[in-house]
């Protein structure tokens, strides 16, 4: 396995009036080359502020700690913020959910792409924009040498979405972030989005770290997941494995929500309650007030992420019995 993203304990705080409050605590995660992780969990969960520290990204104020942080065979734990800002975009990229907003509204497509190859590479202007069109053509822009000259709101949502992507990947990134790429689009154009990123990730053998809480969209496409909740990753592993037999019962709850086509009539099931503030997280396992199989054990003492035999992690006092449940 060739690593783009290597993390190991990585922790961010957020100082609140004076205090200290917990975002992310003690993150392990990888993402090799050539696959897609899927980074899961609630709104709240850490997922963002993950992603945006691993970019350099954190925020005013954050502290940010990690015993290993590295994008390939760069150190990103020690390098300066001038060495990030040079790596953002040509090693590593972030794409959002907000395409028009990311977009310079002012400015043609064909222009905002060129400028990349111009800057970056040097590029002549007939080159850039020959390149620009090439981009647009690989993201799956119909006719782009006709699109090459429209401004950002000509294009519909998903299209813009996919020039936000091949900005991304104009400078061949061995990593693209993706948070939550595909929110504000419909279903199908959505099935889309994800499609491209995952095609992207083998021909140009880049690790992708998808952010999502909508678990229905990665099941296609991860090859790896990893499952968040309360600022820790309480199961991480192989995509089919954990989709397919969980051994936490919050995974197991996120796979209860997600709408089947079987699924006839009846409500959809909703984990009750909701994530815990990062200020006030519970005591023991953090999931214990919202958890289906909590036992006494659960509010007292928090389960460790630890490696199971079939190569997945996972925290849960009561592991075991919830893979035994899903096995037949
Ligand atoms: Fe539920 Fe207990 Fe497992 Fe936490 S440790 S997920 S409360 S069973
Ligand atoms: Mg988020």
């Amino acid at each position: 396995v060739r690593p783009a993203l290597r993390v190991r304990g990585l922790s961010v705080t957020f100082p609140v009036s004076g205090v200290d409050i917990p975002a992310v605590r003690h993150v392990d995660l990888d993402v090799p080359r050539g696959e897609l992780v899927a980074l899961l969990g609630e709104s709240g969960s850490g997922k963002s502020v993950t992603a945006r520290a691993v970019m350099g990204l954190a925020g005013e104020g954050a502290q940010v700690s990690a015993d290993e942080l590295t994008l390939g065979d760069v150190d990103l734990n020690s390098a300066s913020a001038r060495t990030l800002r040079e790596l953002r975009g040509a090693r590593m990229s972030l794409v959002l959910q907000d395409a028009l907003s990311a977009l310079n509204p002012v400015l043609t497509i064909g222009d905002q792409l060129g400028e990349l190859f111009r800057i970056h590479q040097g590029a002549s202007k007939k080159v850039a924009r020959s390149r620009a069109a090439d981009l647009l053509g690989q993201v799956g822009i119909p006719a782009p040498a006709k699109r090459i000259d429209d401004y950002p709101h000509q294009f519909s949502g998903g299209m813009r979405q996919r020039i936000l992507i091949a900005m991304a990947i104009a400078l061949e990134p061995e990593l693209l972030i993706a948070d939550e790429p595909t929110t504000a689009l419909d279903v199908t154009v959505q099935a889309q989005i994800l499609d491209l990123l995952g095609s992207l990730r083998t021909q140009l053998d880049m690790g992708v770290l998808l952010i999502t809480h909508d678990l229905a969209v990665v099941s296609e496409v991860a090859d790896r997941l990893a499952v968040m909740y309360a600022g820790r990753v309480v199961e991480a592993g192989d995509a089919d494995t954990v989709l397919s037999r969980p051994s936490h019962p919050y995974t197991e709850a996120l796979l209860r929500s997600v709408p089947r086509i079987e699924h006839h009539g009846g409500d959809l099931f909703t984990i009750p309650g909701s994530p815990p503030n990062p200020a006030r997280v519970p005591s023991g396992c953090p999931f214990h007030p919202r958890c289906h199989r909590a036992i006494d054990l659960c509010s007292s003492v928090r389960p460790e992420l630890l490696a199971t035999a079939d190569g997945r992690t996972v925290a849960c006092h009561r592991s075991e019995e919830v893979l035994d449940a899903h096995s037949r």
